[in-house]
């Protein structure tokens, strides 16, 4: 559901919050003037509640639990259309980026259920095998996710094209990588 009514809420915003996205994405937010061509063009905007468009005013006007609070932050793909369609050139999947960063910081809820099981497999498939294994990772999360069938009708086509391996990945360096991983998850916890 998009919360287009409270777009148009005049509320007190949170002072300092439009400053801290700008810091933190190293992006102008302010310069966002409304064209609408980021959301135009978002894969992702049928299923965010708030369009992208509509969140960089969000954060114009410092209503951080709104917009922390939103799944668009955590359904956003970081595929940069929006960035290369918008006039201002502000990057957009960066202030996602930032706004995802505070939303963990701050504790503020993951509003999309499948969002820390993606990451969760995500990570342990790379723990595991030192690159993703890409038909490992999706039976896994089919499995943790209940939806046991999700995307199964694209493995043949994947198959016979070489884009899908049956077998996981052998690499050298597993320690390493391993160590990589058990350092970004210790930097992630402080
Ligand atoms: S980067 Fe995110 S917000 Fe921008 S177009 Fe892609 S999915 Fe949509
Ligand atoms: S494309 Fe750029 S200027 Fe236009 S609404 Fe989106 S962020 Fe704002």
């Amino acid at each position: 559901m998009r919360r287009s009514s409270r777009v148009t809420d005049h509320k007190m915003g949170s002072a300092g919050f439009l400053e801290q996205v700008e810091a933190d994405s190293g992006e102008k937010v302010r310069i966002c003037y409304q064209c609408g061509k980021c959301s135009a063009g978002c894969p992702v905007a049928y299923s965010m509640d708030l369009l992208p468009n509509q969140l960089m005013r969000l954060v114009q006007l410092g209503l951080k639990d709104e917009v922390l609070s939103c799944s668009t932050i955590w359904l956003c793909a970081s595929c940069e259309t929006c960035a290369t369609r918008c006039p201002r050139e502000i990057g957009i999947a960066r202030v996602m980026d930032a706004l995802r960063h505070m939303a963990r910081r701050e504790h503020y809820p993951v509003q999309v259920r499948e969002v820390p099981l993606f990451v969760s497999t995500f990570i342990s498939n790379l723990k595991r095998f030192g690159r993703l294994w890409e038909a490992g990772f999706v039976g896994v999360f089919n499995l943790r996710t209940g939806h046991l069938t999700k995307d199964m009708g694209k493995a043949p086509g994947m198959l016979r094209k070489g884009k899908l391996a049956l077998l996981p990945p052998r690499i050298k360096g597993m320690d390493k990588i391993r160590k990589m991983i058990k350092r970004v998850e210790e930097v992630n916890r402080q």
